[in-house]
């Protein structure tokens, strides 16, 4: 019973963080897709259904092996968020999307550099941008495994953007953070190359907020 009480809890949360990717500008019709670790499961939004739509019956409870436990059609994504979730054990909740700035420069192919020391959120000195593959394919998760490598986001080459975090709230809040650097990025670009920071500031900003991360 407090089981799925917890269950229904999650599915509640995934429509409530659609709505609100909808609200910030960060999502539009039924482009992204958000997961949540759930014990040995993980709930994920359905495919191609807008978040205005979604009820949290529509969310998909999927295993780690790929298969829908309860649920329809699960996020053309389902890949991506099973192979991080699987793989990196402190992530429990992954937020994808296709937001303007972030994939403007996804689409340019160019990983954003340590411009700002907010970049830092992200886990390290820049947010990669992992090379372009089809959308739904595993060489696209692989593609976004390895710009994830000990970073909590990374670009998708002419895609869009992927944050992750412990929970639904720090992925959905690093999504924002992630966005609006790439819109500073781009900004600084209109009137000229940014300065951009040392390895050794870069490195002081992340010893401050290695803190903040630590369990
Ligand atoms: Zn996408």
């Amino acid at each position: 019973m407090q089981e799925e009480m917890t269950e229904y809890a999650f599915r509640q949360k995934l429509v409530a963080a659609s709505l609100r990717l909808v609200e910030l500008g960060l999502n539009r019709g039924a482009a992204g897709n958000l997961s949540l670790r759930h014990g040995k499961h993980f709930l994920i939004t359905p495919s191609a259904l807008l978040p205005e739509a979604m009820h949290p019956e529509d969310m998909v409870l999927m295993d780690f092996s790929g298969k829908v436990v309860t649920g329809e059609r699960p996020s053309s994504e389902w890949r991506f968020h099973r192979d991080i979730l699987a793989s990196r054990p402190e992530i429990g909740s992954v937020v994808h999307v296709h937001s303007p700035f972030a994939t403007t420069l996804a689409c340019l192919g160019r990983e954003v550099p340590p411009f700002h020391y907010m970049i830092a959120a992200a886990g390290g000195t820049s947010i990669r941008c992992a090379p372009y593959a089809l959308f739904g394919t595993q060489a696209l998760s692989d593609h976004a495994l390895a710009a994830l490598h000990d970073r909590r986001a990374c670009l998708l080459a002419n895609h869009g953007m992927i944050a992750a975090g412990r929970d639904l709230d720090e992925a959905l809040g690093l999504a924002v953070e992630v966005e609006s650097l790439c819109e500073q990025y781009w900004r600084a670009l209109q009137i000229g190359e940014p300065n951009i920071l040392s390895d050794a500031e870069m490195n002081e900003v992340m010893e401050k907020f290695r803190g903040y991360w630590r369990r």
